[in-house]
């Protein structure tokens, strides 16, 4: 029997037996994991409570320490985080080591940023009274997780809430919570104190996560995932008034004005479309080519793709598979959809024929139209389907039709011109000339339906922070 639901430092069996974890390369199981309860996940929130008294006032700078200390742990260990990530998760031995340091570096962001909680102090403009104010932890946080990133989205998440005082309980994605556990054990050789981080695999999501909803103890939600669980959540947040951050999809346009350097966008979309197999919230879903260029975007585009090596991450291959059969199916569905709608198939790289992984070739589509489903609806598999136009004002209104607003990328030859079109797309992250925009340092997040609130930043610990003013009588 596996034990690996993890509370107070301790690895215990899961009240509801096991489940397993698949290699999404072989369709075999990696392992059998800890499937636990309800039971669970309030022994969990009984031991961050528990934790949060002492933890609070722990001072920032030891705190830090730890973080810290984690940080240069994940480092150390990189190799093998990284061919853990690719075993679970499917993503290329490169993709998973790049997203270990990116992971290790929120560690080492909020080790510093948390010991530079400042505060307030002035008097009111009618005299007579001094404002203070300060900041708390927002207390016991439930922190809940997607496979696309399975060391990165904990990094993102648990790091700013202990840099601010909080204690949390995570439930990672049932797809790939081998990471996490793996991430545990160096914060505890890090010097984590008992009870500061609970995990809880499940492969009932709703039933863990529910009840840490229903929970008065759990102050706290912040949730990666999809739109749609997110909305569910944040139903249930109302309930209790449970403070919430929402990391949602995404549908990010990729825009190249005819003045680009198109070698450099080429690669910019290599990036931003192919990292994990276009299996990223931050993802370019769908590319707006202007027409003067198109033909030469597209042909250069297609020679990269077709020179991808697919297969497992342990051959070196440059893409994995997608995470599950359901993936692979939604994705053949949306493909379909635009031949039907009048795309066409300009490029592909050969995919293994002889396996049982979730295979699906990289693909480049032309002559997309601009009403596509598969410009709408969030890919999230290897498809990059090129949209031609002409006017800025056109490629806007394309950009915007979306409930989505998380990521975007403009290429353009006139660095005013990327800046405008930027400024003017509804997205809370755009790259100019780059195809990449995450940063620990930046503040990542989404508009309209692709969330709420920011992570990394300074505005990643103010999500695990309360803020107080104590207001001081006096007198002249
Ligand atoms: P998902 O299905 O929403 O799952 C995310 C997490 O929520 C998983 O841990 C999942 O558990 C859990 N969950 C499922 N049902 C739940 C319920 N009823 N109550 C509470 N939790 C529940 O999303 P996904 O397919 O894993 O991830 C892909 C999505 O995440 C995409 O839309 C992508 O854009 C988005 N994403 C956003 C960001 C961002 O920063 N904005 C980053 C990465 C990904 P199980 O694994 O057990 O189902």
């Amino acid at each position: 029997m596996s034990s690996d639901v993890f509370i107070n430092n301790a690895w215990l069996p899961g009240a509801d037996g096991e489940f397993d974890v698949v290699d999404p390369s072989t369709g075999e199981a990696i392992r059998a994991v800890s499937n636990g309860g309800v039971s669970d996940a309030t022994a969990a929130v009984d031991a961050a409570a528990t934790a949060l008294k002492s933890w609070r006032r722990v001072a920032p700078r030891e705190r830090g320490e730890i973080l810290r200390r984690t940080f240069e742990l994940m480092i150390r260990d990189r190799d093998e985080l990284g061919a853990l990530i690719a075993a679970e998760n499917g993503k290329s031995l490169t993709d998973a080591k790049g997203e270990v340091t990116y992971s290790a570096e929120f560690f080492r962001w909020f080790a510093e940023e948390g010991v530079r909680m400042g505060g307030d102090y002035g008097s009111a403009p009618a005299g007579g009274t001094r404002t203070l104010v300060t900041h708390h932890p927002v207390g016991v946080a439930a922190l809940v997780t997607p496979w696309n990133f399975p060391a990165a989205m904990a990094a993102r998440k648990i790091a700013p809430a202990l840099a601010a005082g909080c204690t949390v309980v995570l439930k990672p994605a049932s797809e790939t919570p081998l990471t996490a556990f793996a991430i545990a054990r160096l914060m505890v050789e890090a010097g984590l104190p008992e009870g500061v981080v609970n995990i809880v695999p499940s492969s009932s999501a709703g039933k863990i996560v529910g009840a840490w909803m229903e929970d008065a103890r759990v102050r706290k939600i912040s949730f990666t995932g999809s739109t749609a669980i997110g909305q569910v959540l944040l139903k249930q947040a109302a309930d209790r008034v449970v403070n919430s951050s929402m990391e949602l999809g995404g549908n990010a346009p990729f825009i190249v004005t005819e003045d680009a350097d198109i070698d450099a966008a080429v690669e910019g979309a290599m990036v931003a479309k192919f990292r994990g197999g276009g299996q990223a919230c931050t993802a370019a879903n769908r590319l707006y080519v202007h027409a003067d260029v198109a033909e030469e975007f597209t042909a250069k585009l297609g020679a990269k793709v077709e020179a991808l090596t697919v297969g497992p991450a342990a051959e070196g291959s440059d893409i994995g598979p997608l995470i599950n059969a359901k993936a692979v199916d939604s994705t053949h569905a949306l493909l379909a959809g635009a031949i039907e709608a009048g795309a066409r198939i300009a490029h592909q790289a050969p995919v293994p024929a002889d396996s049982k992984g979730f295979w699906f070739a990289p693909t480049v589509l032309s002559n997309v139209p601009a009403d596509a489903e598969i410009v709408h609806e969030e890919i999230f598999g290897p498809i990059a389907p090129i949209v031609t136009w002409t006017t800025d004002e056109e490629v806007i209104g394309y950009a915007n039709d979306t409930e989505m607003g998380l990521a975007a990328y403009v290429y353009a030859g006139e660095l005013q011109r990327g800046l405008r079109l930027g400024e003017a797309i509804e997205a809370g992250m755009v790259g100019v000339n780059r195809g990449l925009v995450s940063d620990p340092a930046a503040p990542f997040g989404g508009m309209k339906q692709s969330g709420i609130g920011r992570e990394g930043a300074r505005a990643g610990l103010e999500e695990f922070q309360e803020t107080q003013y104590l207001s001081v009588a006096w007198p002249d």
